[in-house]
């Protein structure tokens, strides 16, 4: 199956119905013609993060079923997965063999040993502060292998994602070999989690670092060779997207989201124009994901200001206000991310949503929609309850009753539709132009080599209507 341009769905292999063949099912019924390609999240065996602590590429987690549930599903849809660029499980095979066999181990290059890497008396406080860090303290973890030895290995995320020394032999082989494993089990997208931490260097933040981030794409797209498409995962400010354009790679449009949650709330449509004309043609636009709705993603598009009062109208659908893990991280400069369901985001208006999903899908670019939003699905404030991870209040797991529920509600059958029709209709090839009508307004045509579609939207009121030719007669479409 090649990639196309029709939507893909996001999704954990177990939250629409519990497992693969259940995702199969529904994506074949309720869901038929909504989406052409699907974004498999984690599906391996993994130690924790919902998946992104993965112990190994070779198998499918049994739970979820095996690698014939994903060869079914390649066959109908494109299909695109995570590798872990950054880091493994410290329940991998590759980590246990370190720790048994300490320097006699094939692996022992894999991982970044942390004093190794700062020298003598280093890091010192400077180093730590221009650290671009994703929790509090240094970044490492601290073991004593089997024969005694203690080390002190970099540790980016979690205390089970042990980070990757991408500089080593070992690791490219280990890189390229799942690139290989994968795209031979059908998968024609890997997305390069977490990518931009991948790259360290001394003196820098650790994030981004140009110009070896760049080399480093460039070796591991000769890795993956034409077998598989690679797609970065970088949340950072708009000109990265830029730069990944320039070097023909694809990326995500994580502008949008909040930019477009900013013109709804404020009835203000020349930033979300403004945006729209510069966008990489070479993107995966989405609305909502498995984490939040990115804030810094958006700088510049929206300012200070207008972000901040945002935010506090969102304030009581944000799941760090439920129940403050972070409270420091609450105002914009700070906000990372936001925790919430997008339909929640928008205080479950429907025709707000509708219009949000209208407008990313003629925007440029693949449109991805997070099974949560394809289901109009409400913050699961009961399932943040259970655990610490905030983005929890957007995972619900659905069973196949729910799934049935939520394929019969108003707004999904309208989504559907509007999905149904940006998968066909043939002027979503073609470019887009766009023009703000009277303020509030914004008016978007796409102009296919045959086909045209034009949609037509009130920020005010939320009213909007699309027209497209059919074979070139004018058609209006009704949800
Ligand atoms: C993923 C997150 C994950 C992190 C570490 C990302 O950016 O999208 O869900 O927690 O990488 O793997």
């Amino acid at each position: 199956m090649n990639i196309s341009n029709k939507i893909m769905l996001i999704t954990y292999p177990d939250s629409m119905g519990g497992n693969l063949e259940s995702l199969n099912h529904a994506l074949n019924t309720s869901f038929k013609g909504a989406v052409g390609g699907v974004h498999i999240l984690p599906f391996f065996p993994s130690s924790g993060d919902r998946g992104f602590s993965p112990v190994t590429y070779d198998m499918v987690e049994p739970a979820f079923g095996d690698w014939s549930h994903i060869g079914t599903l390649s066959e109908n849809y494109y299909l695109m997965c995570d590798m872990m660029v950054n880091h493994v499980s410290k329940r991998s095979r590759e980590f246990l063999d370190y720790m048994e066999r300490g320097d006699e181990s094939p692996y022992k290059d894999l991982f970044l040993d942390y004093a190794k890497f700062w020298g003598e008396g280093k890091p010192d406080e400077h180093d730590i502060q221009i650290l671009y860090r994703r929790k509090d303290g240094e970044p490492y973890q601290d073991f004593i292998r089997k024969d005694g030895k203690k080390v002190r290995l970099w540790c980016t995320f979690t205390q089970e994602q042990i980070d990757l020394d991408i500089r080593t032999n070992a690791t490219k082989e280990y890189l390229k070999n799942s690139f290989h494993f994968l795209a031979s089990k059908g998968i024609n997208v890997i997305r390069l989690d977490a990518l931009g931490y991948a790259v360290k260097k001394r003196e820098t933040s650790c994030f981004m670092v140009e110009p070896d981030i760049w080399d480093f794409i460039k070796e591991v797209n000769s890795m993956a060779g034409d077998s598989v498409w690679l797609l970065p995962e970088i949340h950072d400010t708009w000109q990265t997207a830029k730069k990944l354009e320039k070097n023909q790679i694809w990326s995500y449009d994580f502008v949008l989201p909040f930019l477009m949650l900013h013109s709804l709330y404020s009835g203000d449509t020349e930033s979300l124009k403004g945006w729209l004309d510069v966008a990489p043609r070479t993107q995966f636009t989405v609305l909502d994901t498995h984490d939040g709705i990115g804030v810094y993603d958006a700088f510049d598009w929206v300012n200070e200001g207008e972000a901040e009062e945002l935010i506090t109208r969102l304030e009581d659908r944000l799941s760090y206000s439920y129940k403050p893990l972070n409270p420091e991280k609450k105002r914009f400069k700070k906000a990372y991310q936001l925790y919430t369901t997008y339909f929640s985001a928008l205080h479950e208006n429907e025709k707000a949503y509708l219009l949000a999903r209208a407008v990313q899908f003629f925007a440029p670019g693949i449109p991805q929609v997070y099974y949560v939003g394809m289901l109009a699905g409400e913050n699961d404030y009961e399932e943040l309850q259970k655990n610490d991870d905030h983005r929890s209040i957007n995972r619900h797991n659905y069973s196949v009753s729910e799934l049935e529920a939520c394929a019969k509600k108003d707004v999904v059958k309208k989504l559907t539709a509007l999905m149904r029709f940006r998968n066909t209709c043939e002027a979503f090839d073609g470019d887009l132009s766009v023009t703000i009508p009277a303020p509030g307004m914004l008016r978007m045509v796409r102009t296919g080599t045959k086909e045209r579609a034009e949609l037509l939207c009130n920020f005010k009121t939320y009213e909007f209507s699309i027209q497209y030719t059919e074979q070139g007669i004018l058609r209006q479409l009704t949800l």
